[in-house]
């Protein structure tokens, strides 16, 4: 049913691509998320709660929506998108055709996010996953227990006064923080200007997030030495910077989870929360969804591939994409105060 093409996996049968990195003729995206939503095809498909993201990411974009659960007739496939858990409006895009069933992941996790509908199991033959974090070092505390950790760090700096930065990815990971801090923040947060087009469309898709202000020019000396700055690990080290001084650093990724990582990268603090499955929950996953065949896309792929070959018996493939997972976060060029790049 999905075959790998130059612009991205296809489905012949459909006569569309699952977030295809080159232009196409229709697109369906999984999730707006940089690597997964590129611009230039002629038309796009998503989840209807993922509409405001996605245009903030491809504006002009011809999108079309479907709300999750609903069954379109696209070629000769039946197609639905059901929720991935993953960032706000993410989708897993199940296809059926001549008794087949085939569902294409994306990125999905199964831990709690105030921000998005939770993770949907979906029987079928073929599962196509994720590896983002399929390795067995990589399992996550609860979120609240991270928050708590957050909370804890920030209220520490402000004794001290000095400004709190929390690096996050741009889209899903900073509106999570800011959903989670809702009920709880206990004194002022700003944003970075990066973080600003994408928090303000969770809030127009109608997300209870805690208030923020962005983080602008006259801010110097003390003015944020009290503040939790969100911002897009690609500030770090640039002029942004300056007005933040005697900063504590951290970084919020499920990449914390590895000590050398946070060494060599030398932050204050790293909190280990992370939009993707870990190990538990992508084994436990695609054993819900009763598939026979895993397909495994980017992240630690060989390694999920080979593991559940040898230890549950499955016929296991690896599909080569453009999708980076979280590690793309830590290879990305220094921006400064910049609207754009937002994964
Ligand atoms: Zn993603
Ligand atoms: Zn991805």
């Amino acid at each position: 049913m999905i075959v790998e093409t130059s612009a991205g996996l296809y489905c012949e049968t459909g006569g569309f691509h699952i977030d295809p990195w080159l232009p196409v003729d229709r697109a369906l995206i999984t999730h707006a998320h940089g690597d997964h939503a590129h611009a230039g095809s002629r038309a796009y498909l998503c989840a209807a709660a993922g509409e405001t993201v996605l245009r903030r990411r491809l504006p002009g974009a011809l999108i079309e929506t479907v709300r999750y659960g609903q069954r379109l007739r696209i070629g000769d496939v039946d197609v639905s998108f059901h929720p991935a858990g993953h960032v706000l409006g993410s989708a897993q895009i199940r296809m059926s055709s001549r008794g087949e069933v085939w569902v294409a992941s994306g990125d999905y996790k199964r831990a709690p996010d105030p921000t998005c509908a939770p993770f949907e199991p979906v029987r079928c033959d073929t599962f196509i996953t994720e590896a983002t974090f399929a390795l067995p070092i990589y399992s996550w505390n609860s979120p609240s227990a991270v928050i708590d950790e957050i909370l804890a760090w920030w209220q520490r700096n402000r004794l001290d006064e000095r400004p709190s930065v929390l690096f996050c990815y741009v889209l899903g990971k900073a509106q999570r923080i800011l959903a989670e801090l809702r009920a709880r923040a206990d004194g002022p947060i700003h944003l970075h200007g990066a973080m600003w087009a994408m928090t303000e469309a969770y809030r127009e898709a109608g997300l209870a997030l805690a208030a923020a202000d962005r983080v602008v020019e006259e801010m110097r000396g003390k003015a944020l030495a009290r503040s939790l700055v969100l911002a897009p690990l690609s500030a770090r080290g640039t002029r942004w910077m300056k007005r933040l001084p005697g900063a504590s650093d951290a970084f919020a990724s499920g990449l914390m989870r590895v000590r050398g990582v946070r060494r060599q990268r030398a932050f204050d603090r790293g909190f280990v929360l992370s939009d993707h499955a870990d190990w538990p929950a992508l084994l436990s996953t695609i054993a819900e969804t009763g598939a026979s065949r895993v397909l495994v896309t980017h992240g630690w792929s060989d390694a999920l591939a080979r593991y559940l070959a040898e230890t549950r018996g499955l016929e296991t493939g690896t599909l080569r994409t453009a999708y980076e997972g979280e590690a793309g976060e830590l290879t990305a060029a220094p921006a400064d105060d910049a609207g754009g790049e937002a994964r």
